[in-house]
Order: C-alpha cells, then sequence, then structure tokens
C-alpha cells in the first residue's frame, strides 16, 4: 500500500518514505491510499499481547513491512517500557461507562500510545530507504508530545530531537519533565506564543526551500513526531480495537454490540484514528468529539464552519488549548470522499482568510459525530464529583470528555460509553487538588501537592515522578516566535560540528 498526499500535488510514496518525510512536499498529509476491508472478528484477538496486535493492525497498512519485522518493533516498543503489563486498562466506573486508560507509558500521557513505537518504525524506515543522513525531528508540543517523544527518541543512533513548547501554555509538571530530559541529542525551547505558532512554525519549516537547503548541507533532514505523521496516527488505532475485544471478553457487549466512545480532542489525531477503527470494522457507533472553551471542533461539528479567528483561551486542559486543528485535514479529505484538489481549496482558504465552509453534502458524511465542550469550571467540579461517587480520580482532558458525554445522553440511546483518558491525573496535581478540595496551604510545590494527592486517594503516584524533583532541568531557554528558524539553523550548525569532533 502507498501513501497519498491529502492536497494531491505530490506523488504517492511508500510507508517508509511516508514516515521519514512526516509531511508531504505538497505541505499536504499522507493518508494511506484505501482503506483495508473492515473485519468482523476483532474480539478474536483478546489473547493476542499489545505488540501483537499493534503488529497485525500495521500490517494492514504497511503491506510491503514483513510481520516479523514490525512484530519485532512492537515488541521493543511494548515490552518493558509500561506500567501496567496489559499497555492499556480498560476500567469500568459506574453503569455502563468505562475508562479506557492510555496514560500507563514512560511519560504518562497518551502520546506514548504511539511515540513509544515512533522511533523504532522511522529507524526501519531508514533503513529500508538505505537514508544515511541524520533526522531531525522538529516536534510542536502542547505539552505532552514534547516528552513522549524527548523520551522516545533520547540517544536514537542517527536522529535529534528539538521540541518546541508553549513557555505560558503547559502545566509546570509537563514543563519540568521536558526541561530534565537526558541525551546527547535532546533539545527543547519554551517559545512565547502557543501551541498554534509553534505548530504552524514547524510546518513551514518543513515547506521553508533555504531551511531544507541549509540542512541538506549538513546532511540533515527533517521529520515530524507530531501527530501529522502516520507513524503517530496508525498505532493510536490499536487502543480502540484492543478495547472493543476486551468489552467482549468481559461480557459487557455481545460481539459485533455498537458502543460509543468519547475523545478528549486538540489536533484531531486520537479521534481520527478512533474513525480509523471504525472503518476497520470496530462497531463504534457515535465519536463524541469533546473540545474545552477552545471550541472550534465543536463549532465545526454543528455548522460546517470552520473558524479560527477568535480568542484563544489557556485552559486547566493545556494539550487540547488548539485553534489549528491539524488533523482535521485528513478528516476533511475523507468527507469530501477523497477530493484532493478541494481538500487543497479549503485548506488554502483556511490559511488566507482563517476560515472555509463545507458543503452540506461533506458535513453528512459526518453524521456518526457528536460534539460538545466544557469550561474550566465545570471541568473541575466533574472531577471532584467522580472522585467523591466513584473514589475515581481522572485528569482535566479527560473530565472535559466525561462533561460533554454526560450532555448528549439523549442522543446516545443508552449504548455503553468508552471515555477515552489521555493523561494521568498527576501531570496536573494543581487542578486535581482544587477538583479534591484539599488544604494545599502547606504545599509549596506541586511535588508537594502529587503527595497529598497520594494520600488522599487510591490513585497511585507513578514511579516516574517519585525522583522528579530532585532532577536538575536542563533546558532554560525561551524564544520569540520569530526566532525559531535561527535555533532550527544554530541547531543543525552545532550538531554537525558535534558530530564531526
Ligand atoms: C494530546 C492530548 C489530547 C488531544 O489529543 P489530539 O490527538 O491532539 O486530539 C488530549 N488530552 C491529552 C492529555 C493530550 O496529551
Amino acid at each position: 500500500m502507498n501513501f497519498v498526499s491529502t492536497r494531491g500535488r505530490a506523488p504517492s510514496v511508500t510507508a517508509a518514505e511516508a514516515l521519514v518525510s512526516g509531511l508531504a512536499p505538497d505541505g499536504g498529509l499522507y493518508v494511506p491510499e484505501y482503506l483495508p476491508a473492515p473485519r468482523e472478528d476483532w474480539e478474536t484477538t483478546a489473547g493476542l499481547t499489545y505488540a501483537e496486535l499493534a503488529a497485525e493492525v500495521l500490517a494492514l497498512f504497511f503491506t510491503d513491512w514483513e510481520k516479523e519485522e514490525l512484530l519485532t518493533l512492537c515488541r521493543k516498543a511494548y515490552n518493558g517500557t509500561f506500567n501496567m503489563p496489559g499497555i492499556i486498562r480498560v476500567r469500568k466506573v459506574g453503569e455502563k461507562r468505562y475508562f479506557t486508560e492510555l496514560f500507563h507509558g514512560r511519560t504518562l500521557a497518551f502520546k506514548d500510545m504511539a511515540l513509544s513505537l515512533f522511533p523504532h518504525l522511522l529507524q526501519a524506515a531508514k533503513k529500508k530507504l538505505g537514508r544515511t543522513e541524520t533526522t531531525l525531528i522538529l516536534t510542536a508540543t502542547s505539552g505532552d508530545t514534547g516528552k513522549a517523544a524527548l523520551a522516545g527518541f533520547q540517544d536514537v543512533p542517527g536522529t535529534e530531537i528539538i521540541v518546541f513548547y508553549p513557555e505560558h501554555g503547559v502545566s509546570p509538571v509537563q514543563k519540568w519533565q521536558m526541561q530534565t530530559q537526558a541525551g546527547e541529542n535532546v533539545h527543547v525551547y519554551g517559545v512565547e506564543g502557543n501551541f498554534d505558532d509553534a505548530q504552524t512554525f514547524v510546518k513551514a519549516a518543513f515547506e521553508d526551500p533555504d531551511l531544507r537547503a541549509y540542512a541538506k548541507d549538513h546532511g540533515v533532514a527533517f521529520s515530524s513526531a507530531n501527530s501529522i505523521n502516520i507513524g503517530r496516527l496508525l498505532p493510536q488505532i490499536v487502543y480502540y480495537i484492543r478495547t472493543y475485544a476486551e468489552l467482549v471478553k468481559a461480557g459487557e457487549i455481545k460481539k459485533g454490540e455498537a458502543f460509543d466512545v468519547c475523545v478528549p480532542t486538540g489536533n484531531f489525531g486520537n479521534i481520527l484514528a478512533g474513525y480509523l477503527a471504525k472503518q476497520l470494522g470496530v462497531p463504534i457507533a457515535k465519536l463524541i468529539c469533546a473540545s474545552n472553551e477552545n471550541h472550534v471542533l465543536t463549532d465545526f461539528f454543528r455548522t460546517g464552519t470552520y473558524d479560527r479567528r477568535r480568542e484563544f483561551h489557556a485552559t486547566h486542559s493545556p494539550s487540547m488549548d488548539i485553534l489549528i486543528s491539524s488533523n482535521l485535514e485528513r478528516f476533511i479529505y475523507y468527507l469530501l470522499d477523497g477530493d484532493a484538489q478541494a481538500t487543497a481549496n479549503y485548506l488554502e482558504e483556511l490559511r488566507v482568510n482563517g476560515r472555509f465552509t463545507l458543503p452540506e453534502s461533506a458535513m453528512a458524511r459526518a453524521d456518526d459525530f457528536l460534539c460538545g465542550w466544557v469550561d474550566d469550571e465545570e471541568t473541575v467540579r466533574l472531577m471532584g464529583r467522580m472522585h467523591k461517587e466513584h473514589g475515581y480520580v481522572m485528569d482535566p482532558h479527560t473530565a472535559v470528555a466525561v462533561g460533554v458525554s454526560d450532555q448528549l445522553q439523549e442522543e446516545r440511546d443508552g449504548r455503553l460509553l468508552v471515555i477515552i483518558s489521555t493523561a494521568n491525573p498527576y501531570k496536573f496535581p494543581d487542578t486535581v487538588a482544587q477538583a479534591l478540595k484539599l488544604d494545599t496551604q502547606d504545599a509549596t510545590d506541586d511535588f508537594d501537592r502529587m503527595w497529598q494527592i497520594a494520600n488522599i486517594s487510591s490513585l497511585p503516584l507513578p514511579i516516574q515522578f517519585f525522583h522528579l524533583r530532585e532532577k536538575q532541568p536542563r533546558f532554560h531557554e525561551s524564544v520569540e516566535k520569530e526566532d525559531l528558524q535561527d535555533v532550527v539553523r544554530k541547531t543543525i550548525a552545532a550538531m554537525t560540528e558535534h558530530n564531526e569532533n
């Protein structure tokens, strides 16, 4: 199977090439040129290990890779890197409601699901293509991708990674996690701007001929660890299939019985993987797109108009503080029935005018989506209520999903609900402490608050945070968004010097 650009002005490429390049040269995103035939017996995969299932799913798309090779890569990714033997946990809380916890990986956010595997895929792809240049991974993060990518690429030969995070837009723990990252090949910068600024810069860097030429002269090529890379998107399909198989195994639903999933959404990568899982035969009825106060996606689903010209809100769920959802481009392509020309036109309209409107015929294809949003106050209230009623601590992003699914009871016809739980609550101790009404007067910082939460709840403090406080931050620099290009050039110059010595 090859991969084609959503904008149709670039040749189709192999999976290996799509992985290595990240973004298509026409500025589009790669999508598989066809979707594999749906399968009706996914519940039979319940007995496989997570790595085995991941290899099976990837083999549907990476048709020119040996199944054995994929299995080896998946085992490297998932064996021994998660705090949970099953990799994910599907957990019942309340009636007909499950949480699929995706935060038991190295960096405690759902980004680990794909970023534990992605560096292995990338290395294998480079080998297949005989590529010997250094790959420079340019990463914009709204908080969690950065750390997961840094952990994944730490000291991986032939790679360097730069992460840009919004200086004032991530939680203190998220920042601390990134600033203390070890590794000779990692670079971390705060950006005086928001996530959209960082992501826009990264996408522009890919298309900038001068910057690319400069990199090439130094034996460097760019790639991306953001969800624009198929190496992020495809591994995320796996946990939707796993969730279904586990629900059938537990006797909660029958084979083929439909259920709904609700996904806290920012860049539209996670929920798009759910959409693809549905195309592959997982009996998902409704995909619920949950937003915070930056509800550009809710408005899009309700009106067919995507309009990013609006105020940006810094919320308690910072990883969803996004107004330009990059994976939506892939979804638009599907809604337009694969019309790349039309997709390119709408994206150009977005770039120039900040908005576009899809025709009704296209929006009609989104009728299996529901949507909604909740504000910060409600998010905190829901976190407190969930703990009080069920003894279950959830992070603010997951709480947004709970709030939105609560609003949609009537549209849901009593189906079983799966909430996709995206981060370990300990990444947001301040908000959790507030929600649980802890007396934090004596707490001097987030690490104190973590122990307070650990003392009164049944949520174990993850081992990753035991010693985080003692680690010394290595990266302190914050840069203006105009200077990002200079940062990239300097990094390239420094790393080639370093490699020559
Ligand atoms: C990245 C992230 C999201 C949003 O996921 P998208 O794939 O960007 O929609 C939600 N919650 C958390 C905790 C995240 O890290």
